[in-house]
């Protein structure tokens, strides 16, 4: 992220506006930068004064009284109409079921739009599994268990997850393993695989899949980053990377030819 785009993503920064994967771009970019942590803490230093010191004025007491008079005096100007006068006794209890009416109507909007935006299931873990593969190259943590060797990684597993993940390495072509991670993902603890093609990394998440009918390939892509997941002898599977949409897809072909098939132990 360029000093440019973390100055003017600042003040939303300030206010909680950004989204995780923003945010941690904009915290790594302040870490490592002195002149736009300068500004942020200009911006910082800026809100708390006017938070302290900025004058709250307290309305003058006859305020109050002014708009009431003047309101009365503007309802007294109106024609006083027979239907006024009729209605007068009504009014108190029309009043209260037009609110109780425009209450009701607000929540089932509410329940409506919110049913209709709740993010999906998938799109949760899409989110979840974005930001740990951001997280993972941020704080220069992508791997627990460096290693290229298939036979060194998957054992890295035993006994810290409850299921063991397909390992394979994928070197010759041109996917090399770079290592394993624990993660968490979903609630539960997942294995992490990482990739590399050429200067980009991929993670690859497995772990159990529920009972059900498997997922076939899906694709999706959010801020710049291409995710794809899929179910394949009762293990989901999530990669992710910056990679192009096709030689991800490539990628997610040499893993799917090298996992398990549904019958073996
Ligand atoms: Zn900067």
């Amino acid at each position: 992220m360029s000093c440019k785009d973390t100055q003017e993503l600042l003040d939303g920064y300030l206010d909680g506006e950004l989204d995780i994967v923003r945010g941690m771009e904009i915290e790594s970019h302040l870490r490592r930068c002195p002149a736009c942590s300068q500004v942020y803490e200009n911006h910082q230093a800026l809100r708390s004064a006017i938070r302290a010191r900025a004058p709250y004025f307290k309305a003058p007491a006859g305020l109050h009284q002014r708009v009431r008079s003047t309101v009365r005096q503007a309802s007294k100007a109106e024609p006083a109409s027979r239907v006024v006068t009729w209605r007068a006794p009504w009014r108190p209890a029309w009043n209260l079921l037009g609110l109780a009416a425009a209450l009701v109507i607000a929540v089932l909007t509410w329940s409506i739009s919110a049913r209709l935006w709740s993010p999906s299931a998938d799109e949760l873990l899409a989110q979840e599994v974005l930001s740990s593969h951001v997280r993972s190259l941020m704080a220069n943590h992508l791997t627990d268990v460096p290693s290229s060797d298939q036979h060194t990684v998957k054992p890295w597993f035993n006994g810290k997850l409850d299921f063991s993940p397909p390992v394979k390495d994928l070197t010759n072509e041109g996917f090399p393993l770079v290592g394993g991670r624990l993660d968490y993902v979903g609630n539960r603890a997942v294995a992490a695989l990482v990739y590399q093609r050429q200067k980009h990394f991929i993670n690859l998440f497995i772990w159990p899949a529920f009972e059900g009918p498997g997922i076939a390939e899906k694709t999706v892509t959010r801020q710049g980053y291409n995710l794809l997941h899929w179910t394949q002898s009762g293990m989901t599977y999530w990669v992710v990377s910056d990679l192009n949409r096709g030689e991800l897809q490539q990628f997610v072909q040499l893993v799917r030819s090298s996992a398990p098939l549904p019958t073996s132990p």
